[in-house]
């Protein structure tokens, strides 16, 4: 079986390279033959020796997941749903706006994590997605867009300006797949984005939000939702694991890490914690270190769900949870499906919870809802899962007994 190179980063593909007598600096050259210029013919890739791209493509492929359908909403964004093998599709979702361009990508077929509100979560699970399936997405999302805007694509800037993992699935749970294909992401012989740019989003698995700020601390989105543990163990069961109190911790671990890093940033002779961590590759290591740092915030999301986190009590409370750490508020109107049983709190109670954050002092947004009419939007993403969980069957026959 020959082996997918979506499945590397530049790390592997420089082990890969030694394993048949290659030097290092063609790793680098087939990165940038594959993500930036989207190539998966070796014959194409003319820089490389002919009796290489001969050995590559007895030993290599370079294969994204296929398309089983695409569709795009009145606002422009625009959904793909791709096929991974078995009857398996996972969605992925491009949302553009003024000044950026935002790809929202799946971690896993499913998600095992049942939060009561979130339709993926009614899928059941399948499995993890390889790096390959991840940055596939990426890879897919940017020749397919580039060729929509076909003018676009004669420009510098990219179409994709940000990627967050809010699709399908928990990024956390699939930690070692996710983080090497958040640094393709972040390699500039790949697609060059800022650690601000990418956002990983979790429903709160405390002990690998710690492991992520050692491994490739990017911005981080935490599905907060709910106060209280007595609410958020009705909402987002993982919370029964990890309760409030140890995310809170975790999630100041992490902004206190970003300015240790800051401070190593800004004074090249101290030691980062980031440069001596053995884990990130030394090129990206290199790259934080001369420009940019990760967010100094969390950002906190919170599905407004009519009557059950929306009131204002619950604001007052959000905001006596949060008072350490440094964070930005997400207010998520909810998003229906069919047979959820919740409905999305009205305009005006998102207003005034709202505003009693902001009159805290507490940075609170709303999150636009995009790409409703295709079954875009946050939590709506359900793909097509071959469900190992049996969850659909369990609550179909619960619902009928
Ligand atoms: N598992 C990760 C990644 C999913 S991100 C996480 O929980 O963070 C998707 C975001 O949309 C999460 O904040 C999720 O809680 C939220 N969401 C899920 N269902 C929703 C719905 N029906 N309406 C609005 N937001 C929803």
């Amino acid at each position: 079986m020959p082996v997918n190179l979506l499945d590397y980063d530049q790390r592997g593909l420089t082990d890969l390279c030694a394993s048949i007598g290659e030097q290092p600096f063609r790793a680098r050259q087939l990165m940038r033959w594959i993500h930036q210029l989207g190539e998966s013919d070796f014959e194409r890739m003319t820089d490389l020796a002919k009796p290489l791209r001969a050995t590559l493509a007895q030993l290599a492929v370079v294969q994204p997941p296929s398309v089983m359908s695409e569709s795009t909403a009145a606002d422009g964004t625009h959904k793909w749903l791709l096929s991974v093998g078995a009857g398996n599709g996972i969605e992925t979702v491009f949302i553009p706006e003024v000044n950026r361009g935002t790809l929202c990508i799946s971690s896993q077929v499913g998600c095992a994590l049942k939060c009561s509100f979130c339709s993926t979560g009614r899928q059941g699970f399948n499995r993890n997605l390889t790096t390959g399936e991840i940055i596939g997405q990426l890879w897919w999302a940017n020749r397919a867009l580039e060729s929509m805007h076909s003018s676009a694509a004669s420009g510098k800037d990219r179409i994709i300006s940000n990627v967050v993992m809010m699709g399908m699935g928990e990024p956390l749970t699939n930690f070692e797949n996710v983080v090497a294909a958040l640094y393709i992401m972040l390699d500039d012989h790949a697609y060059g984005l800022s650690r601000r740019r990418v956002t990983v989003s979790t429903a709160g698995i405390v002990p690998n939000i710690d492991r992520l700020s050692a491994a490739c601390p990017v911005a981080l989105a935490v599905s907060l939702h709910a106060p209280t543990d007595d609410l958020r163990n009705t909402l987002v069961p993982i919370n029964r694991k990890y309760p409030l109190k140890d995310l809170m911790e975790a999630c100041r671990r992490y902004v206190d890490a970003a300015h240790v890093d800051r401070a190593a940033e800004d004074e090249p002779d101290l030691p980062s914690r980031l440069l001596t961590s053995k884990s990130v590759p030394a090129a990206l290591a290199h790259k934080w270190k001369r420009n940019g740092s990760p967010r100094d915030f969390v950002t906190f999301e919170y599905v407004m769900l009519d009557g059950v986190n929306d009131r204002i009590e619950h604001a007052r409370q959000l905001l006596a949870l949060t008072r350490e750490v440094p964070c930005k508020l997400n207010l998520i109107p909810f998003n229906p499906f069919p047979d959820s049983g919740y409905r999305r709190s009205p305009p005006e109670q998102i207003r005034a919870f709202q505003e009693t954050l902001l009159a805290a002092g507490l940075i609170a947004t709303v999150r636009k809802t995009r790409g409703e009419d295709i079954d875009g939007a946050c939590g709506q993403l359900a793909g097509q899962v071959v469900d190992r969980t049996r969850r659909r069957l369990r609550r179909e026959a619960e619902e009928s007994a």
